[in-house]
């Protein structure tokens, strides 16, 4: 069991405050992915719930007991790295094993179980080889085995996939929703890759400059986000974001279609609108909200992506399903999905979406 609690968590470095306001509630049994941009306090946070870093203000509890001053090993969590640091003389089987072997479990004990650990992570075939002899993949999943033996109450994982390359990320990613599935033990998980995070996650926190911007289920972020910075970073390609000024009927583009939402906005001054690349529809170049001409066309098979150029509301990215014919230069119209539109206020806080805005 590892319910863990972050109650107005701080971190210093020095006089430097780099974590405020840390506040979360990790059930039982969750998997929890932090992303956000470099420098955030990502690592900083993991290894504050490690007990590799000491934590400056707040508590941190698990199931309830305060784990501020309870040194690393003794906080029951296992915390597996970007890279593998495994021992280059010893095999991969007692590599797996070596935290038992410090221990002075009995042998058998420590066959059983690093055996076990093999099977959860197909290392069976791989047990008596060195780790030179193994793939960069191979070796992640050893530092798995390896946490995965000390039968820890939770996992901690930072960037793990990231040496990586491209197929073998994906096969990983879904080595550890299996891994997930099958220990089913509390998670917390670091990455950038936005598809990592949106796939394994059941909650993502989004941080931001040391502050946590919003956590929520990956639908809610992507649908409901908080503000500016998380509808930004959410998604791929990245929202488009287009100033816009209130009027009686909704919003007004600049020099362009006024946007009937139903209501007047109840905002002072200007808002943003928010719109997905995959919520923009190509029409014919006479209708539509917005005027563009195709500037750059990519064929990714399922989609096309659009880059197109407008007069007045500048560039921005449509993401058309399939494979759609379409020559850079064309004119075209854009049509904003009405039911798909966010809005900011100008500190960059959302306003609602349409379906909350009309009612
Ligand atoms: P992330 O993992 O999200 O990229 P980090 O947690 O490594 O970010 O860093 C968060 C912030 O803390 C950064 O601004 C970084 O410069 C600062 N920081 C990290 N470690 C130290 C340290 N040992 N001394 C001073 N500042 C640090
Ligand atoms: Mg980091």
């Amino acid at each position: 069991m590892a319910r863990m609690e972050l109650k107005d968590v701080t971190k210093s470095y020095g006089s430097v405050e780099v974590m405020r306001d840390i506040n979360l509630a990790i059930d039982d049994g969750e998997f929890i992915v932090l992303v956000g941009p470099s420098g955030c306090g990502k690592s900083t946070l993991l290894r504050m719930i490690a007990g590799l870093e000491p934590i400056s203000g707040g508590e941190f509890t698990i199931d309830g007991a305060r784990m501020n001053e309870v040194r690393p090993r003794d906080r029951d969590i296992a915390m597996v790295f970007q890279s593998y640091a495994l021992y280059p003389h010893m095999t991969v089987g007692r590599n797996m094993g070596f935290s038992m072997e410090i221990a002075g479990a009995p042998k058998e004990d420590r066959a059983r179980k690093v055996a076990e650990a093999a099977k959860v992570l197909g290392l069976e075939k791989l047990v008596d080889r060195y780790p030179r002899e193994l793939s960069g993949g191979q070796r992640q999943r050893v530092a798995m085995g390896r946490a995965i033996i000390r039968e820890p109450r939770a996992f901690l994982f930072d960037e793990p996939l990231s040496n990586l390359d491209a197929s073998l990320r994906i096969e990983m990613r879904l080595e550890i929703a299996r891994l997930h599935q099958a220990l089913k033990s509390t998670m917390v998980y670091v990455t950038h890759d936005q598809v990592e995070a949106l796939t394994l996650a059941d909650r993502i926190v989004v941080l931001e400059a040391g502050r946590i911007q919003q956590v929520g289920s990956p639908l809610e972020l992507y649908e409901r986000p908080a503000n500016k910075f998380v509808a930004q970073f959410i998604g791929s390609p990245t929202m488009n974001v287009l100033p816009a000024t209130p009027d009686e009927a909704g919003v007004r583009l600049p020099q362009g279609a006024t946007l009937d939402l139903g209501r007047e906005i109840a905002t002072l001054g200007t808002v943003e609108l928010g719109i997905r690349p995959e919520h923009i529809d190509v029409v014919d170049p006479a209708q539509g909200d917005i005027r563009a001409k195709a500037d750059v066309v990519e064929h990714l098979g399922s989609d096309t992506n659009i880059y197109v150029r407008t007069e007045h509301q500048g560039g921005l990215m449509v993401r058309v399903h399939g494979n759609i014919a379409m020559t850079p230069g064309a004119p075209l119209g854009l049509r904003l999905q009405r039911e798909n539109l966010h809005l900011f206020a100008a500190d960059g806080t959302a306003l609602g979406r349409k379906p909350a805005l009309a009612a």
